[in-house]
């Protein structure tokens, strides 16, 4: 009732869904809270234009004001924007893996070239690094003692000679000797510079690289952006490399390379050691990015709190005998949303340790499938299930939609009928309620 009471509430004040007028504050809130985390200002506005575009209208649940809502879908859609999964390093056909990596002076390039080093060495990759800093004197130095301290070969040609040619040299020798992959540090300048420029693109031609990697100090700030554009447009990056992060910085830097160059970040830089190197979260970036993560707990919350509301539903509808493919296309996104098919029938008691994680698999592999499958139905198809029983050629049209075989989907819809059937029974008879916990 007191939910009742609070959507009718709502309403009446405007406030069940987004406006322009009951988001002001929070559009406040989120500007500022990414220009405090040192986002671009230029991509500060762009994103929030864009994601503020992108909400009005949208329902706010239950229990959360609109703003909270507001700033919700504005973590998702920056959690999007980043990428939604972690990027994995380029491997090339042919060995060896060429990475370039490219930056500014000091933030982080060689000891990056370690940390990367020995990160494939833990995948089972083989590397070789490529000392190409002739121009600072200890440089070289430094990458042969990091090469020592974790056992990963360099190469070098002393300070003498001409970078683009230890570049060239240290790839063909990374090929002679089998190497998997081989990264090439690279000089930095303290700033954007056209002789560093055109020798970073005259190495790239010599080398051609499967991945070149910006790599940025989380510290830098508003300036993440220009520097970005300018080494996207110069060199064309393929990914970049956020370091130091383990300072205090909210990594607004993470937006702007993204957003700017559309390449994905793929590790971060938490530290000195060459151990200190984590895979890109997007989502966690994202909450970091944005520091609010006590909003977006309660958003959560409320969310799931609709979620079981929608379960409630949908057991009336089975009880009802009107469950069709779209609400069993719900049901399986709400199992979804609550975490793995294994999670969930461990929950289910006296299932524990009685189902193989082979057995799980299957079946999660089996969930995508009658997604698939259900998606390549008409709404009609959805709605009256009993249309496909009495047609091959609907069946054929969603097997070729979907990329299953006639087969699959004939025994999608038998299977169907037959649980639609169960379900009916154990609705009204003596089986109790289907599916949650008894009747099993
Ligand atoms: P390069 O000039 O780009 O090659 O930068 P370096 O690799 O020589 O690093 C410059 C300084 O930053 C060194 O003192 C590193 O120890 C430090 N550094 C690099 N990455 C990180 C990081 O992720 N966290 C911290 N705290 N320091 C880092
Ligand atoms: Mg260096």
């Amino acid at each position: 009732l007191s939910e009742r009471f609070d959507s009718a509430w709502k309403k009446l004040r405007g406030q069940d869904k987004i406006s322009e007028a009951n988001i002001q504050e929070a559009l406040r809130d989120v500007r500022r809270a990414l220009l405090e985390a040192d986002v671009n200002l230029q991509v500060v506005k762009a994103f929030v234009a864009e994601v503020q575009a992108q909400a009005l209208g949208a329902e706010v649940v239950s229990g959360v004001n609109p703003g909270q809502q507001f700033i919700k879908i504005v973590n998702d859609e920056l959690t999007k924007l980043m990428g939604e999964t972690n990027a994995p390093l380029a491997k090339a056909e042919t060995a060896p893996t060429v990475i370039l990596m490219a930056g500014l002076q000091g933030t982080g390039k060689t000891t990056a070239t370690a940390k990367l080093a020995l990160h494939l060495r833990k995948e089972s990759r083989s590397a070789m690094m490529v000392a190409t800093d002739v121009y600072r004197p200890a440089a070289v130095d430094q990458l042969i003692t990091l090469g020592k301290q974790i056992d990963i070969p360099v190469f070098d040609l002393g300070t003498d000679a001409n970078p683009v040619e230890i570049a060239r040299q240290g790839v063909a020798k990374a090929k002679e000797d089998g190497i998997d992959t081989v990264i090439v540090d690279t000089a930095g300048r303290l700033q954007i510079d056209p002789k560093m420029m055109a020798e970073l693109a005259q190495i790239k031609e010599a080398v051609q690289p499967d991945e070149v990697l910006l790599v940025v100090d989380a510290m830098t700030g508003q300036e993440a952006a220009n520097l970005t554009r300018s080494f996207h447009e110069e060199i064309g990056i393929t990914g970049a490399i956020l370091t130091k992060m383990d300072g205090d910085s909210r990594g607004g830097a993470a937006l702007s390379v993204r957003q700017i160059s559309g390449q994905p970040i793929k590790f971060i830089g938490v530290g000195e050691k060459v151990e200190a190197l984590q895979p890109f979260y997007p989502d966690r970036m994202a909450s970091r990015i944005l520091g609010m993560g006590d909003v977006l707990t309660l958003v959560e919350k409320a969310q799931e709190a609709v979620d079981i509301a929608d379960a409630e539903k949908l057991q009336e509808k089975i009880l009802e005998a009107k469950f069709d493919f779209d609400d069993f296309l719900k049901q399986t996104r709400l199992m979804k949303n609550m975490g793995s098919l294994g999670g969930i029938m461990k929950m289910i008691p006296g299932m524990a340790g009685k189902i193989s994680d082979d057995q799980l698999q299957q079946g999660e592999t089996q969930l995508r499938r009658v997604e698939a499958m259900i998606k390549s139905m008409t709404k009609e198809e959805r709605k009256n299930p009993e249309l496909l029983s009495s047609s091959p050629s609907r069946r054929r049209r969603i097997a070729r939609g979907s990329g299953y075989q006639d087969k699959d989907v004939s025994k999608l819809v038998s299977d169907f009928q037959k649980m639609r059937t169960m379900m009916q029974q154990m609705g009204s008879g003596q089986m109790g309620m289907p599916g949650m916990g008894g009747g099993f």
